[in-house]
């Protein structure tokens, strides 16, 4: 059977048949993560553009985990001496596939390695970016990945696990994420944040702590891309956002639990609001309420990195659908609190997408322009991220009554704005709605909405 060649930020990469075979099921998923590599070669540019302020050069990166070793091509391609790289692949002769592609000058002083992922991390090298693209389950690494990279280096975390995420297998969740999950309406977003409390426990066992800088989930993985740091600080402020989530499997009712370490022996009173449905449509004989997690529920966005990152994919490649998803995360790290804030920001973002297209004559004048941008959208960012960012994103045909048509999505964000609470899309879901409104609050305007529309049909 022929080779297959994949196209990644403009460099091909071939893989024979026999390569296909050996990597077995892994290919067929494998192949299908160019966004989370795109994502951490802007990353990573954003990274080595900080340490270098620092005066430090020379970064040492690592694609940890055995398969088509495609990222650590493409960063070598892209930062050439500035970096030294190693790649884990699935069998030691150089001449294999992940030795062969890519440009073969700047690609020549990559190393090899052919370890358990667990092993090469604890080589005793200490690495400023760590690439894991987990075949399934990812949080075996993590220990060894919070231990040898330095601090103020950046993980980047793709698992394919969505079967068990999902919970499709619901003893499978507790047993390797240590946790509870559901198939509700925000799993996409427990998924990420599952994983992000293993993340916080495992950096806490060697006195770390860690900066979200972006998450994702599509319809292939999840990608979490986090900045460690170390001391005992910062591992006990990361802890410190590891939190239970109450959910009602009726109305849909979500809270985060306040744990204490003193026994309350009533705990905290959770108002669902299922008294006002209809009592004898439950099927419940228990409470409907579950507990969800212990999942992490802090900030997930970091709007500056993204923000710089989203710039040099521009620069990289400006019509890269990363482009676009880097957009849509920094309108939602915003959550804007009005219409007229959104436009603001759709403005200062569109700009420079459109100077970057035109091609040939942008190098002179937008320098002045560029920096202005940057500068509003700081501000701008500033302004939004001393608010609290919401936690858990809800969908409108949820908790749209039964039997009425579901309104736009639109409509909804406008509404809630225009009540004073701050909302916006999510990347998570399309039709997701991240929004500071409480459950009941958001249901009351969908209520509100449908009111106001007669019904047709
Ligand atoms: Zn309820």
């Amino acid at each position: 059977m022929a080779s297959c060649v994949l196209k990644e930020l403009g460099t091909d990469f071939e893989f024979t048949h026999k390569f296909q075979q050996k990597l077995g099921n892994q290919w067929n998923t494998a192949k299908t993560l160019s966004t989370p590599r795109a994502l951490s070669v802007f990353a990573l540019s954003q990274v080595i553009e900080e340490y270098n302020g620092i005066g430090m050069t020379a970064l040492s990166c690592v694609e940890a985990v055995p398969g088509l070793g495609i990222a650590g091509k493409l960063w070598k391609q892209e930062f050439q001496d500035k970096i030294s790289v190693v790649v884990n692949t699935i069998e030691e002769t150089p001449e294999n596939d992940v030795g062969r592609n890519g440009d073969a000058k700047s690609c020549s002083d990559i190393k090899y390695a052919c370890e358990e992922p667990n092993a090469l991390l604890h080589s005793g090298k200490i690495f400023n970016f760590i690439y894991l693209e987990a075949y399934g389950n990812c949080v075996r690494y993590l220990e060894s990945a919070c231990h040898v990279i330095s601090h103020r280096g950046v993980l980047c975390i793709v698992s394919t696990d969505l079967s068990t995420l999902y919970n499709k297998s619901p003893d499978r969740v507790p047993r390797i994420y240590h946790g509870h999950t559901m198939k509700n309406e925000y799993m996409k977003e427990t998924a990420v944040r599952l994983i992000l409390a293993n993340l916080a426990r495992a950096a806490s066992r060697w006195d770390r702590g860690f900066h979200v800088i972006l998450c994702r989930a599509d319809e292939n993985c999840v990608v979490i891309v986090a900045r460690i740091l170390k001391g005992a600080t910062h591992a006990n402020r990361s802890l410190d956002f590891v939190k239970k989530v109450a959910h009602c499997r009726q109305c849909h009712f979500r809270s985060v639990l306040d744990e204490t370490w003193h026994f309350v022996p009533s705990a905290d009173k959770i108002v669902c609001f299922c008294e006002d449905l209809d009592p004898a449509s439950s099927g419940y004989i228990l409470s409907p309420i579950v507990c969800l997690g212990p999942m992490y529920t802090g900030p997930i966005f970091d709007p500056g990195f993204i923000f710089d990152m989203r710039e040099r994919a521009i620069k990289t490649s400006p019509r890269h659908k990363t482009v676009s998803i880097l957009q849509s995360m920094l309108m939602e790290c915003c959550c804007c609190e009005s219409d007229a804030d959104e436009v603001t920001l759709t403005k200062l973002l569109t700009g420079n997408l459109e100077n970057a297209a035109d091609t040939g004559k942008d190098s002179d004048e937008p320098a002045a322009k560029k920096s202005k941008t940057d500068q509003s959208f700081k501000e701008f960012a500033v302004k939004y991220s001393n608010l609290d960012f919401p936690v858990l994103f809800l969908l409108a045909q949820t908790h749209t009554k039964r039997g009425s048509n579901v309104p736009k999505i639109t409509n909804v964000i406008g509404r809630l704005r225009e009540c004073g609470f701050r909302a916006s899309r999510t990347t998570f879901d399309p039709r997701g709605i991240r929004t500071a409104a409480s459950v009941r609050e958001f249901r009351r305007i969908i209520d509100e909405i449908l009111k106001a529309t007669p019904k047709s049909g």
